[in-house]
């Protein structure tokens, strides 16, 4: 637990900035990524990195729709690496599409199309996840500690742009930490958009966009750090 939390503050530390030294996560991460592109594009993808077939750790729904990143790739990696060390009985992680080969308009979603997006599955009570499709947690299903581990995880990296989840799972989840004396009331705040605050441009990193009841979204930011654009 105490490394948990080591893990949940040193994500508060600093935004956006690099994970803190010594931490756990740090001493799994690969190479930094050296893609020799400044940027990337929410539109399509370059040089794209295939999510490599891992079972003992997730589960790819559409294999020919796993292209990302090397940010992309390297976040669902060594997170999902680092699920399955704190909740080692828990369930391989669903994850649903990232991007095709060179990106561009992947049916079905408005984004999906420069291999900064995911689409992963939510934990069900007892760290329960299907293999190869979304369930929608039942209430009271919601596994609120598997999922929280996973979202402190992606956030602990340093490579995440924002997390797109339904309202109800994050008032369970913002309920959840602070209860839990996880994190404070501020910290709550930077973290979960409030209720009723719905842009993709407010300042918490996970946000309500509706379609997100049985999966969670999310958008990396890119190698040298800033947000993906249209290019
Ligand atoms: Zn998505």
């Amino acid at each position: 637990m105490l490394l948990l939390l080591t893990t949940i503050l040193s994500a508060f530390a600093a935004e956006y900035g690099p994970p803190l030294e010594g931490d756990v996560m740090v001493a799994e991460s690969a190479e930094p990524a050296d893609t020799g592109v400044v940027g990337c594009s929410d539109l399509s993808l370059q040089d794209g990195s295939l999510l490599p077939d891992l079972p003992l750790f997730f589960n790819r729904m559409q294999p020919d729709h796993a292209w990302g990143t090397r940010e992309m790739v390297d976040l669902i990696v060594e997170s999902s690496r680092h699920m399955r060390w704190l909740l080692p009985d828990a369930d391989p992680i669903a994850i649903g599409e990232i991007s095709a080969r060179k990106g561009g308009l992947l049916y079905g979603h408005k984004s999906h199309r420069g291999g900064v997006d995911a689409d992963i599955g939510l934990y069900r009570s007892g760290g329960r996840q299907t293999p190869h499709m979304f369930e929608r947690p039942a209430p009271g299903e919601f596994d609120l500690e598997a999922n929280w581990m996973l979202i402190s995880t992606f956030l602990d990296t340093g490579k995440v742009d924002m997390i797109l989840l339904d309202r109800s799972h994050i008032a369970r989840l913002r309920a959840y930490t602070l209860r839990a004396g996880l994190l404070t009331e501020e910290e709550a705040d930077q973290i979960f958009v409030p209720e009723g605050k719905d842009s993709w441009g407010m300042v918490g990193v996970v946000r309500h966009v509706a379609g997100h009841e049985d999966h969670l979204h999310v958008r990396v930011l890119c190698s040298d750090g800033s947000k993906a654009s249209a290019r």
